[in-house]
């Protein structure tokens, strides 16, 4: 089974990208964690990553679609993978898709975690206020994640929507019935 979590930064795909690696032995790829390992390396390459992560930009499709290119042919990813992060962009969908079809691979299914932005902002908010926030947790910058996430992550709804593979989950609902609301969308597909 080769899924798609989809949804605005902090939505809780990373949540339930994890869940699905246990119970379904599924690798969770994802890009922002990638490109983090690469900052964390020190290397040339790591410091323009963070320069551009920083600022809430997204790193450039070639290279995201080449670092997913690469997970997916590990053996860790044989009984299917999550990916978590991954389009964000309209010509990141269109290389995944190319890059799948290579492998006589497929995408079983697309699920939307649908959230209230006020809400997002307000749970950033009450981090902050509990001492738990990241370095770049900030309002401003979630603020900037969500405004990229509107001009170019949403376009890529409509394209899954045309193959028949977008399912939709209210990503607002309390963990475990987010969870439950997904494997009732799993046991619908097939591998
Ligand atoms: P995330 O942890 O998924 O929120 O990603 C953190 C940051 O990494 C994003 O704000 C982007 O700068 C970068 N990033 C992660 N995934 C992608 C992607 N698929 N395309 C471009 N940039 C990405």
């Amino acid at each position: 089974m080769n899924l798609i979590l989809f949804g605005p930064p902090g939505a809780g795909k990373g949540t339930q990208a994890k869940r699905l690696e246990d119970r379904h032995g599924l690798k969770q790829l994802s890009t922002g964690d990638m490109l983090r390992a690469m900052v964390a390396s020190g290397s040339q390459l790591g410091q323009e990553a963070k320069r551009i992560m920083d600022q809430g930009l997204l790193m450039p499709d070639q290279l995201v679609i080449e670092m997913i290119a690469d997970r997916i042919g590990q053996s860790d990813c044989a009984k299917g993978f999550i990916l978590d992060g991954f389009p964000r962009t309209v010509k990141q969908a269109e290389g995944l898709d190319a890059m799948l079809a290579s492998r006589g691979l497929k995408l079983s299914a697309v699920i939307e975690l649908k959230v209230d932005e006020a809400a997002l902002l307000a749970r950033i908010h009450s981090r902050i206020a509990q001492g738990q926030a990241r370095g770049d947790d900030t309002p401003e910058a979630l603020q900037k994640r969500l405004k990229v996430y509107r001009e170019q992550t949403l376009p890529v709804l409509p394209y899954y929507e045309k193959t028949g593979l977008l399912r939709s989950v209210d990503g607002m609902a309390p963990i475990d019935n987010v969870s439950q609301a997904i494997e009732a969308i799993l046991s619908q597909v097939k591998g």
